[in-house]
């Protein structure tokens, strides 16, 4: 039973972490009875280190998942990390560049194998971080993206898809990083406010002597690779346009005028020139015309030979050059400056170039369609519901998914291009042969997968698909995902489409969307701003308990988490708190010989006679009743995913309930007694349910206070986080001791704030009186020596109101009267006049109006009854005063 005098949580988490995984509680088994509750966990990335969002997304998790756990309900966490193509390789090429090496200068297997080492030796950070927080994951159903039972259900899917006409080959304008060297998604590219210009050029009609149009653009350097201009058709200005050319400045060449929607009659001239090689609405309006597309930029973001003269320049240099030229023909008619928003690589920050080349693409409008049917019946529902809006907003406006990437880490594309007839062939594995010409002369694609495809298989793909197991049979679908909003569309929105269509089913019922942690002025966390909370370091001085409690307090649906230093703080203090209390009880379970104890029926609060008494003392029904409504409490915000609520319901109970009151009425009858009273049962059964209550949200805490109270129990859980959750008893409320503690609290409550009114010292001991005509005077007889040890008043009783006193409070059942010295009496009297003043100027303004007919004629009957009732007892609280004054 030896406890520390100090709450010291880095003494006990680490080893409760590590026994947790050696004890093998939060292994699961697909074969187990009961309820399945099952969860994958949004994969960080291998290259992750935890920061305080993962901490707060895993808490919320860790909480549901301890809950149902503790329900006997089947229930599996799965953990793993995503390969993380374009970022880990970003992070191995850096590595790499210190060692004066480069990706190509390695060669691809060469440099892949280094990645694998670097994964090895680093890969797993996070995943310790997490195993040190307690996360209660089944580490034995750890998953990688890349592992060989992922990649083949990658593979599979690759080839069911393309076989079914769903994925493609197509040739299109993609976002290309010049310096990660691939295409990125729309969605990787970051956007950001610049001053940019707005040139605009001369182009000569061909054929119409001086005649001239005028084009304007942001990027002089691409007008090189014009093959068109535009004019629109309803467009009066250029009727006259309408199949002639123009002549491309520089270039000297002649390029068409086309018609089409292209150009806008309001914006700029009215004439926009056409790039089908860079720019995307050109390349599209390049198709409806079968324009030529000449690709004046690189995959380098280097002009390219077509560039004529400027070919080899960089395209920044190159477009000073371009401008330059115009300006010294002529041809440049004017420079505006001209805000415009820039497309960056969200990786690395280079200006994105929109370049044609030949992709692999995932036609998503028909996997939509059930994706958002899914949502629309309700079949995946969203936590807050308004996320729905956002995904059906993007689910209805879906554009097909580029999946391949120019990387070398990651799922390489399972296709084989023949060297002979050009032949492309899908499959599993590598054939032997070309399946139309029947040469040998194969090679694989070079590009990868984009990330988020095997991401968006992990709900099955880590069950085992395509294979049929036990585990796929058990937890697929899982039941939820919890994660933030930046994924929604990358991941979630894949998941649904990816898992309906090869499992059939939703891959989770629910979707529970957190916020973000913020600071104390509720900026956002950066680095850049330097206001980011470690979550190692703070729970290092905290405790892994106190910055759970800290953001579950304020884990409210839909908002964001202000995390304070502060907050911590006071978790602590929280944490130390219960710690006190369970010192206090250990010491007098040592003292009094109690062994260590715990009920047989866990379920329901009851409080127990013991053999040598009649009944269960007043405070034991009390704190039971008080249990029994906290069970419920949580329980149903825990179910709501309200996990403020939970916080706010538990600290409330612990700290205003157990250690304020209880613990305090204890001390008196311990020591009346010299030790624990007859009725400790209750009090240890009281507590060790206290502590289960509290344990998804304070793991460690709870854990190490249970071994010690339920250690060597027979056919007892090993772990607190196997014991079942105490659950709500609709007859558990005991009105009769609710009533009598709360007597007990409001005169002691009240003893309390007269004396520090009074500024008197607590320590000081005082006599008093109380009146009353109720029932509450036979109560607070009844309770005379706790009320007088509490507020160390000694108090006499008298049936009847109070008369004239200095130090007085009233409720409606009772007066109660201090007897303060003379000398401390003024400060009272001064307070007394200054509330009856405000008391008279209510009574005025209430007599006022009730003595307004209109006002009568249109209150409702009720607000004016409420009134009148109020206004009796300003009154009465008037003459009290005056009685006293
Ligand atoms: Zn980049
Ligand atoms: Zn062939």
């Amino acid at each position: 039973m030896q406890i520390d005098k100090v709450y010291e949580p880095q003494r006990f988490e680490p080893h409760w972490a590590q026994w947790w995984i050696d004890s093998g509680v939060f292994r699961a088994d697909a074969k187990a009875p009961g309820k399945v509750f099952s969860l994958v966990i949004p994969p960080p990335n291998v290259t992750g280190v935890l920061h305080i969002g993962h901490m707060l997304e895993h808490a919320e998790i860790d909480v549901t998942v301890r809950w149902h756990r503790m329900r006997g309900d089947n229930t599996l966490w799965l953990p793993g990390t995503d390969h993380a193509g374009i970022a880990t390789q970003m992070v191995v090429e850096r590595k790499l560049a210190e060692e004066g090496l480069t990706r190509r200068g390695l060669g691809r297997e060469a440099f892949e194998a280094r990645v694998w080492e670097w994964k090895a030796q680093y890969g797993d950070t996070i995943k310790r971080q997490m195993i040190r927080l307690g996360t209660s994951c089944d580490w034995t159903r750890e998953r990688f993206t890349l592992d060989p039972g992922l990649s083949r259900a990658v593979r599979e899917v690759f080839v069911r898809l393309y076989q079914k006409g769903l994925i493609y080959r197509g040739e299109y304008m993609v976002n290309w990083c010049p310096r990660c060297h691939t295409a990125i998604s729309d969605l990787e590219v970051a956007h950001a406010d610049v001053a940019g210009h707005l040139w605009h050029i001369r182009y000569p009609v061909n054929g119409v002597e001086g005649a001239s149009v005028t084009v304007a653009t942001t990027r002089p350097e691409t007008m090189l690779g014009d093959t068109a201009v535009a004019v629109n058709a309803k467009d009066q200005r250029y009727l006259d346009l309408h199949g002639r050319t123009v002549q491309l400045p520089l270039m000297d060449r002649e390029i068409a005028v086309i018609v089409d929607d292209l150009a806008d009659p309001a914006f700029g001239t009215g004439v926009v020139k056409v790039t089908p090689s860079h720019d995307l609405n050109d390349f599209e309006a390049g198709r409806r015309h079968n324009l030529p597309k000449i690709q004046v930029i690189d995959e380098n973001g280097a002009m390219t030979a077509a560039a004529g003269a400027y070919a080899g320049l960089d395209r920044f240099e190159a477009r000073k050059r371009v401008v330059a030229d115009l300006e010294a023909r002529g041809n440049l008619v004017k420079v505006e400056d001209y805000p415009l928003s820039l497309g960056k690589c969200d990786r690395c920050k280079t200006p994105v170039e929109p370049l044609v080349s030949t992709q692999w693409f995932v036609k998503t409008k028909p996997l939509a369609a059930s994706a958002i049917e899914a949502v629309e019946t309700g079949r995946i529902e969203f936590i807050p519901a308004n996320w729905s809006k956002t995904y059906f907003e993007w689910m209805y406006n879906i554009r097909d998914w580029c999946i391949s990437r120019q990387l070398w880490w990651g799922h390489r594309i399972p296709a084989w291009h023949c060297g002979e007839c050009r032949e492309i062939a899908v499959a599993l594995e590598a054939p032997a042969a070309c399946p139309r010409c029947g040469s040998a002369n194969l090679t694989q694609d070079t590009d990868v997968l984009d990330t988020w495809f095997s991401s968006g298989l992990w709900p099955f793909s880590t069950l085992g698909w395509p294979d049929r197991t036990e585990d796929l049979a058990a937890y697929y679908p899982t039941s939820l995902l919890i994660t933030g909003f930046d994924i929604l569309f990358f991941w979630v929105a894949r998941m649904a489409m990816l898992g309906i269509e090869f499992m059939g089913d939703v891959p989770f019922r629910q979707v529970y969307i957190h916020g973000l942690v913020r600071d104390a002025e509720r900026q956002k966390m950066s680095k850049t701003k330097g206001n980011t909370i470690d979550p190692l370091v703070v729970t290092e001085k905290y405790g892994t308990d106190a910055v759970r409690m800290a953001l579950l307090q304020g884990a409210a649906p839909g908002t964001d988490i202000v995390l304070t230093e502060e907050r911590m703080e006071s978790s602590r203090g929280f944490a130390n708190k219960i710690w006190n209390a369970a010192r206090f009880l250990f010491l007098n379970m040592e003292r009094s010989g109690v062994e260590p104890w715990v009920p047989e029926s866990l379920e329901e609060f009851r409080p127990m006679a013991e053999p040598d008494t009649v009944e269960a003392s007043i405070e034991d029904r009390w704190i039971f009743s008080r249990l029994n409504s906290c069970a419920e409490q949580v329980n149903r915000s825990i179910e709501q995913y309200r996990y403020h609520e939970a916080a706010q319901v538990l600290w409330h109970f612990f700290w205003h309930e157990f250690c304020d009151w209880y613990v305090e009425l204890k001390k008196l009858s311990f020591r009346e007694n010299s030790g624990l009273t007859p009725g400790w049962r209750n009090t240890l059964a009281a507590f060790e349910s206290a502590l289960r209550l509290l344990h998804p949200a304070m793991p460690f805490l709870t854990e190490e206070l249970w071994q010690r109270l339920a250690a060597g129990g027979a056919g007892r859980p090993k772990s607190i986080a196997l014991a079942g959750y105490p659950q709500y008893n609709r007859e558990g409320t005991d009105f009769a001791a609710e009533r009598e503690i709360g007597v007990l609290q409001e005169i002691v409550t009240m003893a309390r704030t007269l004396r520090a009114e009074a500024k008197l010292d607590p320590k000081q001991q005082l006599e008093g009186a109380l009146y009353s005509r109720t029932a509450a005077l036979e109560t607070a007889q009844r309770n005379a020596a706790a009320i007088q040890t509490l507020a160390n008043v000694k108090l006499e009783f008298t049936a009847g109101t109070a008369p004239k006193a200095a130090v007085i409070r009233s409720t409606a059942e009772f007066d109660l009267v201090l007897h303060v010295p003379q000398a401390q009496q003024e400060a009272q009297l001064k307070r007394m006049a200054k509330e009856r003043d405000q008391l008279v100027k209510n009574v005025a303004s209430l007599e006022r109006q009730l003595g307004d007919e209109g006002f009568l004629g249109r209150a409702p009957g009720h607000v004016v009854e409420g009134m009148r009732k109020k206004l009796e007892d300003y009154r009465a609280q008037v003459e009290k005063l005056d009685g006293a004054v």
